[in-house]
């Protein structure tokens, strides 16, 4: 066998997105497309908005010069330094081109910095439920993962954080607006962050869903709050183009060791393999920077599974942002329960694959009319866990 034992035990753990990609193709070979109702998947269901269409369509008809070869591998300058400006108008901080590293979308990010920061047995510490993957990039640079279950309405809990550090801990890793829970970290929450996160430690900021709020919110602003701070970010959900790998790791300017972590980061994307971000979509991101897809029809769906799940009594709260709902199942047994929801036709991903059983996690990336359509199956999903849980041979 030539599959490491390391990958193999990984596969293993990441079982539960392709087990259900696997179901959706049985489920749907079973009843017909039409009758399958799939709430796990995180890839936009809309179009790249028409100003990015039309600036790819520009860059292309251009044809700049020596835009197809290789490049500083921290990305075009040009394009550097106008992300650099605008974030420097958002935050009030002095960036510049030089804190700006352009990547292969937020997980691209992810893996320079870590590979930058982490020696074999050094630890990062992750808020309980999380992306699934940050296990696996922490792993893939020799970190591993120390998971801290997150508090009321899936904040921070900053007293289990400080408990959490050791003189192994290099990082604290925040996604917010979160996968799966869709909590905003509260400006607070970020500022009693910042006591803590010391020399050397780095809060990471993972922020892909930045711009997917709902009523009105605004993400505080993490380089603003926390000293010691980076943010990985990308174009992937904002402008519905994931499949572009397209993103950036912003080192803030406040940080002592800002120029020494940016040449680490630099080098890290080279010998990762990635080399530099895709050059076309630099430039597209650069002409149309913040370009965003409709929020409107996501709270729309939000509004509409959010109040029809809590009137068939599933506890929720809400989502502030991001793609995801995440319920609590209605058996403390959340795969059991996600097979029921498969009776009825409905794909949903177990809490379980994000560390915290007794929830399930539900995209809003699912047409509308596939929402409306796939209730009923909530609703009798429901009764039948709660009828079985009562019944005699459950006891
Ligand atoms: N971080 C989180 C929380 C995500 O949900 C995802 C993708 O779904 C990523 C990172 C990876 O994003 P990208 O496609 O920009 O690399």
């Amino acid at each position: 066998m030539s599959i490491s034992r390391t990958v193999a035990g990984q596969l293993e753990r990441a079982s539960w997105i392709r087990r259900m990609f696997e179901i959706g193709i049985q489920l749907r070979r079973e009843r017909g497309a039409g009758r399958v109702f799939d709430f796990t998947l995180g890839n936009p269901d809309v179009e790249p908005p028409e100003a990015v269409l039309a600036a790819l369509r520009r860059v292309a008809s251009e044809s700049r010069p020596r835009s197809h070869g290789y490049m500083p591998n921290a990305g075009f300058p040009e394009v550097r330094e106008t992300l650099a400006r605008r974030l420097a108008a958002r935050t009030g901080l002095p960036f510049t081109a030089a804190h700006i590293l352009m990547s292969n979308g937020a997980a691209g990010a992810l893996n320079a910095v870590l590979k930058s920061i982490l020696d074999p047995g050094d630890e990062v510490i992750v808020l309980n439920p999380y992306f699934p993957e940050y296990r696996f990039y922490i792993e893939n640079h020799g970190g591993q993962a120390v998971p801290v279950e997150t508090g009321a309405d899936f904040q921070p809990d900053i007293e289990a954080i400080s408990r959490a550090f050791t003189p192994r801990t290099r990082a604290v890793l925040l996604n917010s607006p979160n996968n799966p829970t869709g909590a905003i970290y509260s400006a607070a929450t970020l500022q009693a962050l910042d006591a803590f996160i010391q020399e050397p430690v780095l809060a990471i900021s993972d922020e892909p869903y930045r711009s997917i709020v709902f009523d009105g919110l605004a993400v505080p602003e993490t380089t603003r709050l926390i000293r010691r701070s980076v943010i990985a970010w990308s174009w992937s959900k904002a402008m519905a183009i994931a499949g572009e790998r397209i993103g950036y790791l912003a080192i803030s300017p406040r940080l002592a060791e800002a120029e020494a972590l940016a040449n680490a980061c630099t080098f890290t994307t080279r010998i990762l393999g990635f080399i530099n971000a895709p050059a076309i979509w630099q430039w597209v991101v650069a002409e149309a920077p913040d370009a965003t897809v409709p929020i409107a029809e996501y709270q729309a769906k939000r509004d509409l599974l959010c109040a029809a799940l809590a009137r068939m009594g599933y506890p929720l709260t809400p989502p502030q942002g991001s793609y995801y709902v995440f319920p609590r199942t209605p058996i403390p047994d959340d795969v059991a329960f996600i097979g029921m929801l498969q009776e009825e036709g409905i794909l949903a991903v177990p809490g379980t694959g994000f560390g915290r059983p007794g929830y399930m996690r539900l995209s809003l990336t699912i047409p509308r009319g596939q929402l409306e359509r796939s209730l009923p199956g909530f609703e009798r999903a429901r009764r039948k866990a709660l009828a079985q849980a009562q019944s005699p041979a459950f006891q």
